[in-house]
């Protein structure tokens, strides 16, 4: 089968620092345990000359001295699967390691040291169903990854056949950062099969910066019918820890029709210190952004706790 435009775009997207310095024109990109990639589309909305770009920020690997209380797993995910694959942490509802792969790679992922080749949901489907199957109280499975929008039309479409089937499940969650790097992985395809499904589903886009919504993304969202869109972002050092731009985030949301929903703290992976905000200032910023907002536009400002299964308001 012929590869679709986004597959294309992903296939040729910026890999390693050779090819990252010689597009930014720029010696600053430097070998990093978890290997850039930088889709063309992503990196065209980068300012010329600009090292504090806050997109460039988040694809470029930052030079962090080790600190305490950071690890290579801090959700510890892989303690929460019973079956490989599926992530079940709270009662009514699970996780599916949909795609090990990613259209972007975020220096900042708390996955980014996962191993994915033990928890790949397309090739454990059948424990998986008996799973889901066995747990009436499970009304929801949420596609995560890496990113589920990296798995073909027809592969995610077979999925949602299959959890269809499922008669407890009523709702499904997509979490995609693919969407609004690469715009062009809203397919036709793609807006057909979350018309139809008898699921009541949530998309929830993964964006951290304004400056992330291309005219083409907001062309191609509106698109989507029938979903709910939601947006959960990383509160993130040289990103968007001002002010502004969680402001211009969450108005730019609003005109694509995107509820903002969670702001993340940084999960603490290792090589990721210099993107942390203290509490302090989180708080402040988030207690600025209530007296500035109506209130449907100010995301929950939370934290993952890995070990107690819970997302805590700060
Ligand atoms: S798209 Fe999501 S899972 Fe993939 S590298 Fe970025 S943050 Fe991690």
């Amino acid at each position: 089968m012929p590869m679709s435009q986004w597959q294309q775009q992903a296939k040729d997207a910026l890999k390693g620092v050779q090819q990252s310095n010689e597009f930014f024109n720029t010696q600053a990109f430097t070998q990093a345990k978890f290997p850039i990639k930088i889709p063309l589309k992503y990196a065209s909305l980068i300012e010329d000359n600009n090292p504090n770009d806050p997109l460039l920020r988040q694809v470029m690997p930052q030079v962090s001295a080790a600190e305490g209380g950071y690890s290579l797993s801090p959700l510890n995910d892989e303690n929460h699967a019973p079956v490989d694959g599926l992530i079940h942490k709270y009662p009514n509802r699970v996780l599916l390691i949909a795609s090990q792969v990613c259209a972007i790679h975020c220096q900042y992922c708390f996955r980014q040291n996962f191993d994915y080749s033990q928890h790949d949901a397309m090739s454990n489907w059948a424990a998986i169903e008996q799973y889901i199957q066995q747990h009436i109280e499970i009304n929801e499975v949420i596609l995560s990854g890496g990113d589920p929008l990296s798995l073909s039309d027809q592969k995610l479409e077979k999925l949602i056949q299959k959890l269809e089937l499922i008669k407890h499940i009523t709702t499904l969650r997509i979490h995609s950062r693919a969407l609004v790097v690469i715009p062009s992985r809203i397919t036709e395809q793609l807006i057909n099969m979350l018309a139809k499904t008898r699921l009541n589903v949530v998309l929830v886009t993964h964006i951290n910066h304004a400056h992330e919504l291309s005219l083409e993304f907001c062309e191609n969202i509106a698109k989507i019918k029938q979903v709910t869109l939601l947006n959960q972002s990383v509160l993130l050092k040289g990103v968007n820890d001002d002010l502004d731009s969680l402001k211009s985030l969450s108005l730019a949301l609003f005109e694509a029709k995107i509820l903002p929903y969670y702001l993340h703290m940084l999960d603490k992976v290792s090589g990721a210190e210099n993107y942390f905000v203290s509490d302090e200032k989180a708080l402040q910023l988030h207690q600025q952004l209530q007296s500035q907002l109506s209130g449907y536009l100010v995301p929950k400002l939370v934290r993952d706790l890995g070990r107690e299964a819970k997302t805590w308001l700060l």
